[in-house]
């Protein structure tokens, strides 16, 4: 199957991960986009951008689009999801801590290349088997972050319906879901392992 076209995350969609970094619940999701060439399918090496000290990691339930859709009902979202994954939405925070400071976009800190590594995808049998996805990331065998997707403010089809309001989701396109608390900086040398439920990445960092 050809890659995503783009692949649309969601901001602060954990109450938790939203307190640690200092910000407020928003009161609708938070969408963003990463180019399709942030895309690191199956995991491998990512090579950290020159013009960051500080990339995080962002362990997520990940989503793939299946057909076509514009403004699609919660209820019918169910028809338009054919894959899962779990993904690391990797952050040069530092990067966007100056942009939000600056009220300037987040896509540089967000969209660099390998920015978006992405598990080999399960497919989907329910969406409902979703709710209750345990997420954690690893770094060199140590526990880093821990969750579950029972913790999301908005569920994958709450998640599907909106993004499908704001822009037409197409056949293959992802959707990163947003990150439970513990995210931290990873630097050249670590190993990345990422899961969720039985979705399993690895990444290699490299400077
Ligand atoms: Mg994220």
């Amino acid at each position: 199957m050809a890659g995503p076209g783009k692949i649309v995350c969601v901001g602060r969609n954990y109450a938790a991960h939203a307190e640690e970094m200092g910000a407020e619940r928003p009161d609708e999701p938070i969408l963003f986009l990463k180019p399709s060439t942030a895309l690191l399918d199956g995991g491998g090496v990512v090579t950290l951008p020159r013009w960051s000290d500080e990339v995080h990691h962002e362990v997520e339930l990940v989503v793939r689009i299946g057909d076509d859709a514009k403004d699609v009902p919660v209820a019918d979202v169910h028809r338009f999801v054919d894959g899962w994954g779990v993904g690391v939405d990797l952050t040069a925070r530092d990067i966007q801590a100056r942009a939000k400071e600056r009220r300037q976009p987040w896509a540089v800190a967000k969209g660099f290349d390998g920015s978006a590594p992405v598990s080999r995808l399960l497919p989907v049998t329910s969406l409902d088997g979703l709710s209750e996805v345990e997420l954690t990331l690893e770094v060199g065998g140590e526990i880093r972050q821990r969750g579950s997707t029972s913790a999301m403010l908005w569920t994958v089809r709450e998640l599907v319906a909106f993004a499908s309001s704001r822009f037409t989701l197409e056949r293959g396109d992802l959707l990163f879901t947003g990150t439970p608390q513990g995210v931290g900086p990873v630097v050249s040398g670590d190993r990345i392992l990422a899961t969720a439920g039985e979705a399993r990445l690895e990444v290699a960092v490299v400077r």
